[in-house]
């Protein structure tokens, strides 16, 4: 397994000049366009890893099946669907553009900003500080990372230039859809984008999301966020996603891609230069890669 991933990173090595890294968060365009690298976890635990696996980066959107799954295991699956749906959105990742649709539940995916935004209200705990605090143990049992932590100056830095998702956040409350302060929500929200990981976190998280074993899982929540990931997880890039790699994964504009094999692995990957969607050019292809020559499509 080792050589076939160092084999991939050198074959998908040309894709990093074909993306750039993301600006919009000041912080992000100081990432490393070379930085590459792989991690697969198999379902026994099995970990193998090749290029700048251990680069660690801001999760990013990858913390959405996280929020997703917290709001599942604290309020429930009748309240998450109160709040937000499952239809792909065929949108970028933070569309503003509702006009001609209601703000409605059915209308907002979970793997999309608005939705994730919301679903922070459904997180347990009596103040924003205690249902982040909750979404980071969550996520460091996940990962199997007692170390993850929030990367501070990305945390200050989309905080400090982040007026789109404080937009979306503020529509959300004009509808009804939420009612907490939006400053503490998006708060959250933020700083769950700001934790840090590197690719065998991302695994690892992945790995549980396809063998439905780890204790802190129900393989009914499980199967609900991997179908989400389905339908949304790589934006507005997801089809062609769907056709090309053929499993439920999800992509940050921190250059890191989780996938989920069911029943076999976990996969992360990490290369910061996007494409114009917000996905990994080089992570994509190697995702491709590897998913042809180990038969992963689940279709
Ligand atoms: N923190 C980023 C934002 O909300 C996450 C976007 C992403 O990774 O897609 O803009």
């Amino acid at each position: 397994m080792e050589s076939l991933l160092n084999e991939i990173l050198m074959q998908c090595a040309s894709y990093k000049q074909q993306g750039a890294v993301a600006s919009y968060i000041p912080e992000l365009a100081k990432a490393d366009p070379e930085q590459f690298g792989i991690c697969v976890v198999e379902a026994d635990g099995t970990i193998h890893t090749a290029g700048q696996w251990q680069s660690v980066f801001t999760m990013q959107s990858i913390i959405k099946p996280v929020i997703l799954l917290a709001a599942l295991m604290d309020s429930g699956e009748e309240r998450v669907r109160q709040l937000v749906g499952m239809e792909a959105t065929g949108k970028p990742f933070d569309a503003f553009n509702y006009s001609d649709q209601a703000l409605a539940a059915g209308h907002i995916n979970p793997m999309i900003n608005t939705g994730a935004i919301a679903l922070c209200t459904l997180i347990q705990g009596a103040t924003y500080e205690e249902k982040f605090r909750r979404l980071l143990d969550l996520t460091r049992e996940l990962a199997g990372n007692d170390r993850l932590q929030v990367e501070e100056s990305v945390f200050q830095s989309e905080k400090a230039t982040g007026s789109k998702n404080r937009a979306l956040a503020y529509l959300l409350k004009a509808y009804g859809m939420i009612s907490d302060r939006v400053e503490d929500i998006i708060d959250c929200y933020f700083k769950a984008c700001s934790i840090g990981a590197n690719c065998a976190d991302l695994a690892r998280i992945a790995r549980g999301l396809a063998c439905h074993d780890h204790s802190s899982l129900q393989p009914a929540h499980a199967r609900y966020v991997n179908a989400t990931l389905m339908t949304c997880g790589m934006y507005d890039g997801s089809g062609e996603f769907a056709l090309n790699v053929g499993i439920p994964a999800k992509s940050g504009v921190g250059g890191g891609i989780m996938g989920v094999v069911p029943g076999r692995m976990g996969i992360g990957v990490y290369s910061p230069a996007l494409d114009k969607k917000g996905n990994s050019v080089a992570g994509i292809k190697a995702m491709e890669l590897l998913s042809q020559r180990l038969n992963l499509s689940i279709f």
